[in-house]
């Protein structure tokens, strides 16, 4: 038996207002005249969040568009206008939800790593280390800020650079950021991962260090999604120590058939990859019957639509193509249905439940 030996995020830090510490945690980082690139979510332009940055000499903040998923193409474009900018730059701090979060630590490692991202989309295809790189949550629940992934949209594929260089250098977790998302976007990325609790608890893959962090996850999504009514200041501490935990869970892990399903359809159509997980999830009561169960109950009680119907008008081709691309990702099916998935998961059964959602 071979044990994955898993690489972690250097340094975290935990706390209400843990923002205002940023200046302080950047100035060991900073080499020779080299500046921070602030890659801020677009949402925060004009907003105070902003305006408390730290910018320092060349410092820069750089306004990126998440309205799609971070694409391979995004990110070579980014890398190459700061290396032809700036040479090298101390770091890269991503501060949004997870799209702003993954195109830091894919530009970081573009900066230095040669070729096209879509290069190494895949498992430990990066060989050099990228520049410092820092991730800010603005939303909890993709578990982005402790992965050794960051999931782009290539060419041919939707995966992710999964590598020992992936993972930050630093987090900052301020609870006090995720305060003012809007209710359906801090519902479809918290159960992102209600999602990945699932996933990780009901797979094969399940050991008890997956366990204790997936067991820890699912508790406070509960607290925050089953027992209260309303959000308060300590459902955005327990959101974000949830999405924590849950991305732990995974990293020792693995997901399972909401997001295989849900890749292909991000593929497709582009659709976003909390709300695809949900639209996905609505539909697995053969494989996830106690946590569809629950996932319905927290979408009535917490008054959030899912939509329906997505798939309606697609031609066979399209189907063809998502199914590919869900196939492909082996190891998400092998955690979820056993070694003797592909016997589980036909073309015609994945083909049935697309249709469905
Ligand atoms: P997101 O980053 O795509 O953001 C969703 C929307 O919320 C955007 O419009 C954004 O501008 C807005 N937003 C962000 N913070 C806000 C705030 N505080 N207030 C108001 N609006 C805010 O959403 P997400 O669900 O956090 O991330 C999804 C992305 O993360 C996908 O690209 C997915 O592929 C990726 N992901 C990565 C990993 C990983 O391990 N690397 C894991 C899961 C998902
Ligand atoms: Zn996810």
């Amino acid at each position: 038996m071979q044990f994955k030996n898993l690489k972690l995020v250097d340094y975290v830090v935990y706390g209400r207002g843990a923002f205002n510490q940023l200046d302080e945690i950047l100035a060991p980082r900073r080499k020779d005249n080299f500046p921070m690139i602030f890659f801020l979510d677009h949402y925060f332009i004009g907003k105070p969040l902003a305006g408390r940055i730290p910018l320092r000499g060349k410092d820069k903040i750089v306004y990126v568009d998440v309205t799609q998923e971070p694409k391979t193409k995004q990110v070579d474009a980014l890398a190459a206008e700061l290396k032809a900018e700036f040479g090298e730059v101390s770091g890269i701090i991503g501060i949004g939800g997870g799209s702003a979060m993954d195109l830091a630590k894919a530009v970081s490692l573009m900066m230095t790593n040669p070729g096209s991202s879509a290069d190494y989309q895949g498992w430990d295809l990066v060989k050099v280390p990228g520049f410092f790189k820092v991730g800010i949550p603005t939303l909890s629940g993709t578990g982005a800020e402790v992965s050794r992934t960051t999931v782009l949209t290539g060419p041919t594929r939707k995966l992710g650079m999964n590598s020992d260089f992936t993972p930050f250098n630093q987090i900052v977790l301020d609870p006090e950021l995720t305060k003012n998302a809007p209710a359906n976007q801090r519902f479809y990325t918290g159960m992102d991962c209600y999602i990945h609790c699932i996933e990780s608890l009901e797979g094969t893959y399940l050991n008890e260090f997956s366990k204790s962090y997936g067991e820890k996850a699912l508790d406070l999504c509960r607290k925050i999604y089953v027992e209260k009514t309303g959000w308060d200041e300590e459902s955005d501490e327990q959101l974000m120590m949830a999405s924590y935990a849950g991305g732990m869970s995974i990293a020792y892990s693995q997901v399972g058939v909401a997001h295989a399903v849900s890749y292909g359809l991000s593929y497709l159509l582009g659709t976003k990859h909390g709300i695809g997980n949900c639209i996905v999830m609505n539909h697995l009561e053969e494989y996830y019957p106690a946590g569809v169960e629950e996932f319905k109950f927290m979408v009535e009680k917490n008054k959030i639509e899912i939509p329906t119907g997505i798939c309606a008008n697609l031609t066979e081709p399209q189907f063809d193509e998502m199914i590919n691309i869900s196939l492909s990702l082996k190891p998400l099916w092998e955690n979820a249905l056993g070694s003797n998935w592909e016997s589980i998961m036909t073309r015609e059964k994945l083909r049935a439940l697309y249709n469905r959602l």
